[in-house]
């Protein structure tokens, strides 16, 4: 039997990506949606034939612990709702998948954390790429030390964002590039690696001071690892990138791009990396549903959102004071 999930959140990640992935998922399904406008619920039933004791809205959604038609909920929202919609599913006794960046704050991610453990649901974050065998492959490279230790990492994330009023340009709902891209870059380093940084650098800026007047469209950051290896990183809400390069002891590796939906691909010292996959954002539904399933690892749990959001901090934190942040 297939997992019934619901999309909370109908923008364009739900609309233009998760719910066409979920026509193709083999274990689970677009069982209900979540919906603040009537007029997306009326049309998204219409489309996916979704029946009305499956919709809901903001207001009502805590009555979904009565629908057994739903054993999952999909939060696709701003950053800074996720916490609350996360909460407020796990209590409903419902696992959770979450989206990236799992939450403005490390405090918020371990409320999350805490609240989907005590209901004893599970709690995925949405980090797709993880999920894709062209990623998987830079990261064996260098978990087996194929070409030594890594030595020095750049990574950039990155496309011109041409609107105006968005939340990505509003603080209070989580906005700024450092959450929303510059996540792929870190998780570009913290994968090539397979370490966690100790410390960063960072320096945030706008060309477009008009429109990003609450949060940076710019940030580039350096972290430094255990290891030694060093890693400079891009990202931007005004330039468009989307690549990883690491110089390891004996070798190099480069894909382009390294996050995109589909289409990752790349070359290193000794071969090429593309491997095929039909649908990224299924492949990360099907093998989270399979987890919960069979009680195994999810790939990206809330843990691995935190660990993300822990180095956010230490990086906006650099921004101020102009120095290094060291993590502990
Ligand atoms: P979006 O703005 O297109 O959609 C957000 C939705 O939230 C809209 O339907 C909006 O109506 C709704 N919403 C409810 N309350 C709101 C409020 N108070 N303010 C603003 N919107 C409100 O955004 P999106 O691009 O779909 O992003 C949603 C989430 O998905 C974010 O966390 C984003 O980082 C993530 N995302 C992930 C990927 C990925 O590749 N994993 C790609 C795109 C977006």
């Amino acid at each position: 039997e297939k997992l019934g999930i619901a999309l909370v959140g109908l923008g364009y990640y739900s609309t233009d990506l998760l719910a066409p992935a979920l026509q193709m998922t083999e274990k689970c399904y677009l069982a209900g949606i979540v919906t603040g406008s009537p007029e997306k619920a009326e049309k998204w039933k219409q489309k996916y034939n979704i029946p009305d004791k499956n919709i809901y809205n903001y207001q009502n959604f805590d009555s979904i612990a009565n629908n057994p038609d739903i054993d999952i909920v999909y939060v696709v929202l701003p950053p800074s709702m996720h916490k609350e919609y996360s909460i407020r599913a796990a209590r409903a006794g419902k696992h959770v998948f979450c989206e990236k960046p799992m939450a403005p704050s490390v405090n918020d991610c371990m409320a999350m954390i805490k609240v989907c453990r005590d209901n004893k649901v599970n709690l995925a974050i949405g980090y797709r790429c993880q999920h894709d065998p062209n990623t998987q492959e830079y990261m064996r490279i260098g978990r087996e030390k194929l070409y030594g230790k890594v030595k020095m990492i750049s990574c950039g994330a990155g496309y011109f964002d041409a609107r105006t009023t968005h939340w990505k340009q509003n603080k209070a709902l989580g906005g700024g590039v450092m959450g929303d891209m510059g996540v792929y870059a870190l998780q570009g380093a913290r994968l090539a690696t397979g370490e966690e940084p100790i410390a960063v650098t960072a320096q945030a800026s706008t060309t477009r001071p008009e429109i990003y007047k609450e949060v940076e469209e710019t940030m580039m950051f350096q972290l430094q690892f255990p290891s030694g290896a060093l890693a400079a990183c891009h990202s931007s809400y005004g330039i468009n990138m989307n690549y990883l390069q690491v110089n390891y002891e004996k070798g190099w590796l480069k894909m382009e791009p390294f996050s995109a939906y589909l289409g990752n691909k790349g070359s290193h010292s000794g071969g090429i990396i593309d491997f095929p996959i039909k649908n990224q954002q299924a492949k990360q539904m099907d093998e989270d549903c399979v987890a919960l399933m069979n009680s195994t690892q999810l790939i990206a749990p809330g843990e691995e959102g935190l660990r993300d959001i822990k180095v956010v901090e230490a990086i906006y934190q650099a921004t101020k004071n102009g120095g290094t942040v060291t993590i502990n």
